[in-house]
């Protein structure tokens, strides 16, 4: 039987029909566009066995599965490696190309790299879109060409750059009936990942202007619902950038300023891929961590005598969010106070945030360290007391988080902040010495 002649679109990290840049072009390539998803081995084989995040994949994923089979196509759903994924594909089907949206991490990048090739080898095409930034790759940069290190005259460029027309939408809702009509393969639904169900609440995805307009004077109190919860959805695609942009332009630059600061980060993990396993600034890789396990037990469980470093922690630890305040804090908290190895920390977010993402995750505890591109110098230490006081002068975040605070049952603090402060100057001064 003759194939039936088709392109392939490759769902990844932006898990939604509407405007999704490189759905919208495969749907505008006059052949048939088979949606494709790939439960990839190699990444599900480092998570744990109830991962959230896995759960909201399936969740996603089954909606999509639902709206084309409404619509009389199928979701081709593999699990197993991409390279196993596309040999079967292409034993099914005559493949004219395959589309997708670009992703910027290490090893997506070889991963698309690989596919790319096998692609290749059989001449067909493998076409990646800009569409989880505004802007991608050289596209903000100094006039002399490299990449910008520092956020401030980034994001000036970013902003000058920046016209209605990069967040327009691409409209790839209205093209569903070139999908192909496809009967059902398979009830995808049941392939079974080995996961089970995450305990995690994935927030409503709401475009919440009122949170918006107000973003500027409500962001940095943990005890508010200040921000806008956004950042799972973002991560895994199931709100548009453009559409998050749009809002942002008509309600709030403070807003807009933190969409900066993802896609700053995005670009420095582009440009500076060993950001992953190595210091921004290679000087930070000297410094002499102290890296006990078990002082780093009691920062994950939040019992560090530190309150706001308690809360977060308890936050992250019972719901797989933490307010970015309290990031900041905490984070600092591990390098500083307890001269603890940024990668721990960083590891430990990425098993539990269910916003996590490489860039910013990595970018946000470079910057705590003081390792990263744009960190605060390394002798300010932040006192997670005056944090307290300016933040929750109430205690009221720290009072959900931590009922037993300021009982007999909440222990001491666990370090002195002045002696740490000194303590952790004084290893950075040395690390960095003559480097
Ligand atoms: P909002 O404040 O409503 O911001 C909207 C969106 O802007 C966010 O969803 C996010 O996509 C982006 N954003 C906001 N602040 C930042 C920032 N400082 N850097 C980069 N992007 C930002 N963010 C992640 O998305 N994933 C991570 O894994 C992550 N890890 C972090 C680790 C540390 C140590 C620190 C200090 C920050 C980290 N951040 C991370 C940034 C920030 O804390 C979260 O994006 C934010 O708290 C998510 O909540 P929200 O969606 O309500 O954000």
């Amino acid at each position: 039987m003759k194939k039936q002649k088709i392109v392939v679109f490759w769902f990844r990290r932006d898990l939604r029909m509407n405007d999704n840049h490189g759905f919208y072009q495969a749907l505008k390539s006059g052949f048939p566009v088979l949606p494709v998803f790939i439960f990839d081995k190699n990444i599900l084989s480092d998570l744990e066995q109830t991962d959230s995040r896995v759960t909201f994949i399936l969740h996603e994923a089954q909606k999509l599965q639902d709206e084309f089979e409404k619509r009389g196509s199928t979701f081709w759903i593999y699990h197993g490696t991409p390279q196993d994924a596309f040999n079967r594909l292409l034993s099914e089907f005559d493949v004219a190309e395959v589309f997708t949206n670009q992703d910027y991490e290490p090893y997506a990048r070889e991963r698309d790299k690989a596919i790319y090739e096998l692609l290749e080898d059989e001449g067909i095409r493998l076409r990646a879109f800009k569409d989880q930034l505004i802007f991608h790759k050289n596209e903000i940069v100094k006039a002399d060409g490299s990449p910008y290190t520092v956020f401030t005259p980034y994001s000036k460029k970013w902003l000058s750059a920046m016209t209605e027309k990069d967040y327009q939408a691409y409209p790839s809702e209205n093209l569903l009936e070139n999908l192909v009509k496809l009967a059902p393969l398979r009830k995808y639904h049941h392939v079974d990942l080995g996961f089970k169900k995450g305990e995690y609440k994935i927030p409503p995805l709401e475009l919440n202007t009122s949170v918006m307009n107000s973003y500027a004077d409500t962001r940095d109190f943990p005890a508010l619902a200040g921000t806008s919860r956004l950042g799972v959805h973002l991560r895994f695609g199931t709100v548009s950038i453009r559409q998050v942009t749009e809002v942002a332009v008509q309600t709030s630059a403070t807003f807009l300023n933190e969409l900066i600061w993802r896609n700053f980060y995005m670009d420095i993990l582009w440009h500076f891929p060993h950001v992953v396993r190595k210091s921004f600034r290679p000087a930070y890789d000297f410094i002499r961590w102290q890296n006990s396990e078990k002082d780093f037990a009691r920062w994950c469980a939040g019992t560090t005598g530190y309150p706001m470093v308690d809360a977060g922690m308890r936050e992250l630890n019972a719901t797989g969010y933490m307010h970015n305040r309290v990031r900041m804090v905490t984070a600092s908290f591990l390098c500083k106070h307890l001269l603890i190895d940024w990668r721990w920390g960083e590891a430990y977010f990425a098993e539990k945030l269910l916003d996590f993402e490489l860039a910013s995750n990595n970018g946000g505890w470079q910057w705590a360290a003081g390792s990263g591109c744009d960190a605060a110098p390394y002798f300010r230490v932040f006192n997670p007391e005056l944090q307290q006081k300016k933040f929750d002068s109430n205690f009221e975040y720290i009072k959900k988080w931590v009922p037993e605070f300021g009982t007999s049952a909440y222990p001491e603090p666990m370090v002195d902040h002045k002696m740490a402060r000194q303590r952790a100057i004084s290893t950075y001064k040395e690390g960095l010495r003559d480097r």
